[in-house]
């Protein structure tokens, strides 16, 4: 959406085209991120004035290690992790809210069709997608709403699907884009929504964690981001190179709340239920010194 937003303040003779797959835009976005303004600020001078429903300024960092009946608060925030000057945001609702300010420039919006694969020259060349078809039962037989997928060919296509986009990963394969790179690594987010009692919260308050219940051989790690109304978000982060093949990336997370004592954990969201559960995959290049939790 930011792209499709440059493109029209650069250019605003030129056509461009967002599909979405998602009904509406945001509604696929699963991350309750720490973002940092700056590109923002570029791309949007005005946004703070009018920002996003979920935005909240990040105050005090923590981080900590995690043991079974409790855990130790480092006295030092690694680099990565200190997030002064950033805004923890619902990125659903942050992409909902850029949606309306492309198409005020002329962005057209195609929410509800997913790309089902890239059309090419000859030569390979990528002229742009085909949308799949629609009104297909599970049988693969027709039914009354079939619509078949059009072709949307553009003089240069982004692809934008995120992490393990399929589309992306066939252009990688097909083009060789990833010859000469590390190989790239992913881990899987499982994230709650939590709404607990008055006077737990502290907005603004970023809390990230190693250690338990991961074990030692296994990376992964904690988030915990203090929204406002009395809401956490509360996260847990597995490397999905994990060796048990039993391992459940759900686990650790459900695990994670039972810790006792001192952990940050329990002091903010014990015994409170979660609003909301969902997960989703996450790409990065780990930061090997910290083996940070949240990919930044
Ligand atoms: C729980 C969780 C917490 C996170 N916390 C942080 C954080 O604190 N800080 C941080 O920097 N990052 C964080 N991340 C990672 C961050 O959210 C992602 O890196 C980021 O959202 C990726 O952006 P993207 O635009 O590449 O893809 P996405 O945000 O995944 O967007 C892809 C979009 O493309 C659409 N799409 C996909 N395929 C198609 C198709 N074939 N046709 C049409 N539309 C399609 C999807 O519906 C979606 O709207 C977190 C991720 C998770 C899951």
């Amino acid at each position: 959406m930011a792209f499709a937003i440059r493109l029209k303040q650069l250019n605003p003779d030129i056509s461009v085209c967002v599909i979405e797959k998602a009904s509406t835009v945001g509604a696929h976005i699963l991350s309750g991120a720490v973002i940092e303004p700056g590109p923002l600020d570029a791309l949007l001078p005005g946004w703070r004035s009018n920002p996003p429903p979920v935005c909240v300024p990040a105050g005090e960092d923590e981080f900590w290690f995690l043991t079974r009946d409790g855990g130790y608060k480092s006295p030092v925030v690694p680099p990565g992790m200190r997030n002064h000057g950033n805004f923890i945001v619902s990125l659903g609702a942050m992409c909902a809210r850029l949606a309306p300010q492309a198409e005020a420039l002329g962005v057209e919006i195609y929410a509800g069709f997913a790309a089902a694969e890239t059309l090419h020259a000859d030569d390979g060349t990528v002229l742009g997608v085909r949308i799949g078809d629609m009104g297909i039962a599970r049988d693969g037989s027709h039914k009354p709403g079939y619509t078949a997928g059009i072709d949307i060919r553009a003089k240069v296509t982004v692809l934008a699907e995120g992490a393990r986009g399929h589309l992306t990963k066939r252009l990688i394969k097909r083009f060789g884009l990833d010859a000469g790179s590390d190989p790239q690594s992913y881990s899987i987010g499982i994230k709650e929504l939590w709404q607990v009692p008055e006077g737990r919260t502290t907005p603004g308050k970023i809390v990230h964690s190693l250690g338990w219940p991961a074990d030692s051989r296994t990376y992964g790690g904690s988030f915990m981001y203090h929204l406002e109304n009395n809401q956490i978000a509360l996260g847990y982060v597995s490397g999905l190179d994990y060796a048990d093949p039993q391992y459940k990336p759900w686990k650790p997370s459900s695990n994670g709340r039972t810790t006792r004592r001192s952990s940050p954990c329990s002091k903010a969201a014990a015994s409170s239920p979660p609003a909301r559960v969902r997960s989703s995959p996450v790409a990065g290049r780990r930061c090997r010194r910290w083996r940070c939790p949240a990919h930044c």
